[in-house]
């Protein structure tokens, strides 16, 4: 009998072999990286790499279209990937395999497509309380689109959807039941057989979420017996941009096209109008993301034998990591588990009391390890939870328990040190404000920029600016409990963040700032020096660019989601418009 290697495993994931392994937590040497966040997306192995590149330098051409030998070299690797997703999950023909974007881009098609041409109004969709927002919010515009309702099912104590409810959810009114096969925050199997039997008793449609489940679990959705099924590459061990829709053909054929274009055609005529494509090119408009889709299938040669040869071995090794990490976070004191219990998958997600998810989070980065913190696109949850996120780690069978032991004694590191919120929180804007004669104040703001860019320009690295970015956070003064309120708060900050102005009979705007999390009062103090006892114009003409630029953290501010800084400067901005 084969065994599964996590050595020789490891070995295949260029970007993380690249890795020392030998980890001190005592010594500070640069360590690089530790990757627990395997549920945003997985690494890549090198066989999945090559074949993308192989396919732009010795076969890159169009599908399907050309008759020149390129092009059918391309198309016979194209079509290849799709026989092998077939097997991957057990579908009875390849038509039933619809190449998209992704899980998400999966579940939009089924709505548009489907849901939307068939739901009425008062009509039920079922989706339950731990779903990813992709498998949310297309079902809302669904429903505000055609006066559906949606229901949720819920979750019992262990974070499993609660079976024992669903007679009660799920009804004749049901015509959608759409759920995660594993929640990406919980990492808990759902039932989703029953859930899936349920549906169709009442005669409803079942889509099952699998983004989590297919890097670990063995499909068979014949044997699942749902309508759809939908996954992306990049949590497989794939590439990114590419994901696929499984959907039973009699259902695909009663669909209309979810996009117009060039392949998803038979005919075109002014006079006439188009005929469709036949499956599943019917719902595939456009060039398609080739070299995506043979990597999609490299990853499936790759990751077969792991959930059939070498299942068992596999399985129990990524069993191994999780109950490992799951039992050496519990004895940390203040880890509180989201639910208590070891995950059926390598997710864990948790919260530390007292301290605030990303300051943990990027100062574990700077010790070389990522894991995510934020609401992990399940913001329900975390409401239903009353948090406003929690860290999450998440790990593949090329972790390694040394991994692990290196990063619990890092954050213990990091807990006893002055990471904690309850430290003597001083002053920059704030206590030397008060202190300071209104005369003095422009002098003070413009040392203290100026302070601040002489010290980052000595700075070298992320590593050494974060750690000034959360020492400036310390000397940020708290605002009072009462001022942070719905009138202050910053929306589009993955942190609470407020902000305060103040307009002086001289029109010069004076801002207080504070937020829950040190690493953004760091960025806070940041801001506020630049902008602060400024006059609307002054504001309006700073380039806040080139300063972030001169500071060396333009890399740091993603204006999507990131820390959520480029939200706050806005609403300064916002505040201070010129008239
Ligand atoms: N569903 C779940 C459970 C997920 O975890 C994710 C991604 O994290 C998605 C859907 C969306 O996947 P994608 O962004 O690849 O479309």
């Amino acid at each position: 009998m084969k065994l599964f290697d996590p050595e020789q495993f490891r070995q295949k994931f260029p970007l993380i072999a690249s890795y020392d392994q030998t980890l001190s937590v005592q010594s500070d040497s640069k360590i690089g990286l530790i990757y627990f966040d395997n549920a945003a997306t997985t690494q890549k192995p090198q066989q999945v790499i090559d074949s993308q590149q192989e396919y732009y330098q010795g076969y890159n051409a169009n599908v399907h279209r050309a008759s020149h030998h390129l092009s059918n070299k391309a198309t016979y690797a194209f079509e290849k990937s799709r026989s092998l997703v077939q097997v991957f999950i057990g579908a009875q023909s390849v038509k039933e395999i619809i190449w998209t974007k992704g899980a998400t881009e999966s579940i939009n098609i089924v709505v548009q497509s489907l849901a939307r041409n068939t739901l009425k109004a008062g009509d039920e969709i079922v989706l339950c309380a731990s779903e990813h927002h992709a498998n949310i919010v297309p079902w809302q515009m669904v429903a505000e689109q055609t006066g559906a309702v949606i229901k949720i099912m819920p979750l019992n104590r262990q974070g499993y959807i609660d079976i024992t409810k669903i007679d009660t959810i799920i009804s004749d009114k049901t015509k959608f039941v759409s759920c995660a096969h594993i929640s990406n925050v919980l990492g808990r199997i759902n039932p989703i057989k029953q859930i899936i039997a349920k549906a169709k008793s009442v005669g409803a449609i079942s889509l099952i979420d699998g983004a989590q489940a297919v890097a670990h679990l063995p499909i068979d959705v014949q044997a699942l017996d749902c309508d759809f099924y939908v996954f992306s590459a990049h949590k497989m061990y794939g590439p990114t941009g590419i994901g696929v829709l499984y959907g039973k053909k009699s259902l695909l054929e009663s669909m209309p096209p979810y996009q117009g274009g060039g392949e998803m055609i038979k005919t075109v005529s002014f006079t006439q109008g188009s005929r469709y494509n036949s499956l599943p090119f019917k719902f595939e408009a456009g060039t398609p993301n080739i070299a995506g889709v043979i990597g999609l299938g490299e990853s499936i040669t790759f990751l077969t034998p792991l959930l059939n040869d070498v299942a068992k071995d596999y399985q129990d090794y990524e069993q191994k990591l999780v109950a490992y990490c799951y039992q050496a976070l519990s004895s940390i004191e203040e880890v509180q588990f989201i639910r208590e219990g070891c995950p059926d998958i390598a997710v864990i997600a948790f919260t530390l009391t007292d301290h605030h998810n990303h300051d943990v989070a990027t100062t574990l980065d700077t010790y070389g390890v990522a894991i995510r913190a934020g609401h992990h696109c399940a913001m329900p949850l975390m409401a239903q939870l009353k948090l406003d996120g929690c860290l999450r780690v998440s790990l593949a069978a090329y972790n390694t328990t040394a991994e692990i032991d290196y990063f619990i004694a890092t954050l213990r590191k990091i807990l006893q040190s002055d990471l904690s919120p309850h430290d003597d929180l001083r002053v920059v804007a704030g206590k030397e404000q008060d202190k300071t004669k209104a005369g003095d104040l422009t002098k003070v703001l413009a040392t203290e920029m100026a302070g601040i860019i002489a010290l980052f320009t000595k700075t070298k690295g992320w590593d050494s600016r974060h750690r000034e970015i959360m020492l400036l956070g310390k000397k940020l003064t708290r605002m009072d409990k009462a001022l942070r309120n719905e009138t202050t708060i910053i929306t589009g900050c993955e942190s609470l963040a407020w902000l305060k102005v103040e307009l002086t009979s001289q029109g010069l705007y004076l801002f207080t700032a504070d937020s829950d999390a040190k690493i953004i009062r760091g960025l806070l103090v940041i801001v506020l020096a630049a902008y602060n006892n400024k006059t609307a114009k002054q504001i309006a003409d700073f380039d806040i660019n080139s300063y972030f630029k001169q500071l060396g953290l333009m890399q740091h501010l993603s204006p999507s989601r990131g820390n959520g800084l480029l939200a706050i400067v806005d609403k300064i901005r916002l505040f201070a418009t010129p008239v």
